[in-house]
């Protein structure tokens, strides 16, 4: 199988978005690996800084996330679980493929336009964060890069940085692919159904964190945004029309549930809840156990890390020799 590459950043608490749009694909991907060298799945730890962070708010996240990795069923047998910040080649590969470059480039990132340009307190990281996840990829040689359609200027970047260094210095470099898979329900916020359910969204009355108990789904849910229709073609999905019952009908389905015979919003919210609930509780009580042993979970990552260490390490020798030094 084509070696499979993905990273989640830690800024914020995962959510049932991340378990649907990334872990439970993660587990389904474990299941065709022939060996934990065919998937590494990783904390992008490193990335999490191009915006300011509590350091202390860092380390909790980086270990929640971390423990919901396996509590979601990866397994250290068949996968590597890393962190980024415990593979120094990343950030060394980084400032070769910042040295290969050109500022006109990552002036044209839409995400830095966005989120950072004309911006003073900007950090600089934000800025030359598309060399670094350029680093991230080549270091690993897949030869395609799923991902989805916010990142593909970035992996597009990827690609020009690989053949621009490839024909400046010998051929060191695979040059990926990109393919944007078909994906999957997209899970929306419930308070803004415009907006997607994001790990790192303040307030965050409209996100279903992996770890909240039942009793806060069940009041996030009660308290989502349909609309002010009734009568008996009320719960139907509409994306313009009624994107908060569509969002609903996306969870219901996508966590197994069936809004078959359902009239009324109260009830879709009860099916949501219920649907959800079941959906986390095995995930929660994988996750209980596993904290009471930070060491085991600590132990993984830093075995994979030190596996990802002697991966990278010919790409890292071989892009350093090349350029000379
Ligand atoms: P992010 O939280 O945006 O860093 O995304 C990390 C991973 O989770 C990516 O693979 C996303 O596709 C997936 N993901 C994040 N938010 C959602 C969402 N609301 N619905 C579906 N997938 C999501």
């Amino acid at each position: 199988m084509d070696r499979n590459l993905s990273l989640i950043t830690p800024t914020g608490r995962l959510t049932l978005g991340n378990h649907l749009g990334a872990l439970r694909r993660f587990v389904a991907v474990q299941d065709l690996a022939a060996s934990p060298d065919d998937c590494f799945f990783g904390l992008s730890d490193l990335h999490a800084l191009t915006t300011a962070q509590d350091p202390a708010v860092l380390r909790a996240t980086i270990r929640e996330m971390a423990t919901l990795f396996l509590a979601a069923g990866l397994d250290p047998a068949r996968v590597t679980l890393f962190r980024q910040s415990m593979v120094p080649a990343h950030r060394e590969l980084a400032y070769l493929l910042e040295c290969t470059a050109y500022t006109g480039e990552l002036n044209r990132m839409i995400q830095f336009k966005e989120k950072g340009r004309g911006v003073p307190s900007t950090r600089v990281s934000l800025y030359t964060y598309p060399a670094l996840m350029a680093a991230d990829i080549l270091l690993y040689r897949p030869s395609r890069v799923p991902v989805g359609e916010d990142q593909r200027q970035h992996v597009e970047l990827t690609r020009d940085l690989a053949i621009r260094f490839n024909h400046a210095y010998g051929a060191v470099f695979v040059v990926p692919e990109v393919t944007v898979p078909r994906v999957g329900a997209r899970l929306m916020d419930l308070q803004d159904p415009t907006r997607k359910m994001s790990k790192s969204a303040e307030p965050d009355a409209g996100v279903i964190r992996l770890l909240d108990p039942p009793d806060v789904v069940r009041r996030k849910v009660a308290r989502a945004i349909t609309d002010s229709d009734v009568g008996p073609s009320a719960v139907r999905a509409s994306p313009s029309a009624k994107p908060g019952v569509t969002n609903l009908l996306d969870i219901l389905s996508a966590c197994g549930g069936s809004a078959e015979g359902i009239t009324t919003y109260g009830a879709l919210k009860s099916a949501v809840t219920e649907a959800v609930v079941a959906a986390l509780a095995p995930l929660q009580k994988a996750y209980a156990e596993l904290a009471e042993d930070p060491g085991y979970v600590d132990s993984v990552f830093a075995e994979g890390s030190a596996r990802c260490r002697e991966v990278t390490a010919s790409v890292l020798a071989d892009a350093t020799a090349a350029v000379g030094l």
